[in-house]
C-alpha cells in the first residue's frame, strides 16, 4: 500500500521563533485533527531543523525534511549542509531537484543523482521534484521533459533504493503562481509516471510509489486533486506556511 503524505516546503521563509511557534500548532493540530493515515512532512529551512525535529519525534505521523543537501561527504564546502548532518537533527527527507533548485543554482542531472545517492547512504528519503515550464507544456513535449527527469534523477537507482524514494510532480507554470494543473492535466502527468516506474521497476514498486502533487494547491482545491487515482498528496509551498490551511489540506486524507 502507498502512503499518503502531505509535505510544506517552507522555501525561505520565518525566522527562527516564527518557524518554531508554527511547527508547534501544526503538530497541536495532527494530534488533535488527523485521524487517518497520511504522514504530514515539514521541510523547513535548516536553522529550524533541530528543534522541529524534537518536537516531531513523540508524533508518529510527523516527520521533518531538508530543503537541500551538498552532495559530498563533509569537507571545505563553506556554506554548505551534508546528508548526514541533515539525519543527525532528526530529518528523515530532504527536497530535490524542485524547480527553484534547478532554475536559480543550476542543479543539473548529473548533480541531483549524486544528491540523491548521498541523501539515501544517510537514510535520508528523496522527495524528488520533477515538473515542465510553461513554454515545455505550451509546446506539447512535457511528458519528454518529465521522462528525462525521472531518467537523468532517479532511474540509475536499484529498486531497493527507488522504494525509499517518494516523488512531487510540480509544473513550474503552477508554482507559487496561483494558476493550479487542474485534477485531469495532474492526472494525466501522474499517471505517466507511474507508468514510466512500472516500465523500469515493475508493477508492484510502480503501485507502492507515492507520487505528490506541488503547485498552487490550497485548502480549495487539494480534495480534487487529491481524489485523483494516482495522486497520493501534497507538496504545499505557500499554503504550508499557515496552520490552518496546511492543516485543511492534510485533513483531505481523514
Ligand atoms: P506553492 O504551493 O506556493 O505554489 O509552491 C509549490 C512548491 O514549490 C512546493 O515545493
Amino acid at each position: 500500500m502507498r502512503k499518503n503524505i502531505v509535505a510544506g516546503n517552507w522555501k525561505m521563509n520565518l525566522d527562527y521563533e516564527k518557524g518554531l511557534s508554527l511547527f508547534s500548532e501544526i503538530v497541536n493540530m495532527v494530534k488533535d485533527e488527523v485521524v487517518g493515515n497520511q504522514e504530514v512532512v515539514v521541510c523547513s529551512p535548516a536553522i529550524h531543523l533541530y528543534s522541529i525535529g524534537k518536537l516531531a519525534s513523540p508524533v508518529s505521523n510527523v516527520a521533518v525534511g531538508a530543503q537541500n543537501i551538498h552532495q559530498a561527504e563533509s569537507g571545505a564546502y563553506t556554506g554548505e549542509i551534508s546528508a548526514s548532518q541533515v539525519k543527525s537533527v532528526g530529518a528523515s527527507y530532504v527536497i530535490l531537484g524542485h524547480s527553484e533548485r534547478r532554475a536559480y543554482f543550476g542543479e543539473t542531472e548529473a548533480l541531483l543523482t549524486e544528491k540523491v545517492n548521498a541523501a539515501l547512504a544517510h537514510g535520508l528519503a528523496p522527495i524528488f521534484c520533477i515538473g515542465e515550464t510553461k513554454e515545455e507544456r505550451e509546446s506539447g513535449k512535457f511528458f519528454d521533459v518529465i521522462k528525462a527527469q525521472l531518467e537523468g534523477g532517479v532511474f540509475h537507482l536499484s529498486g531497493e533504493e527507488f522504494a525509499k524514494v517518494v516523488l512531487a510532480y510540480e509544473p513550474v507554470w503552477a508554482i507559487g503562481t496561483g494558476l493550479t494543473a487542474s485534477p485531469e492535466q495532474a492526472q494525466e502527468v501522474h499517471a505517466f509516471i507511474r507508468e514510466r516506474v512500472s516500465a523500469k521497476y515493475g508493477e508492484e514498486l510502480a503501485n507502492n510509489t507515492t507520487i505528490l502533487y506541488g503547485g498552487s494547491c490550497n485548502p480549495g482545491n487539494a480534495k480534487d486533486l487529491f481524489s485523483q487515482k494516482d495522486i497520493d498528496g501534497g507538496l504545499i509551498g505557500g499554503a504550508s506556511l499557515k496552520s490552518r490551511d496546511f492543516l485543511d489540506i492534510v485533513k483531505v486524507f481523514n
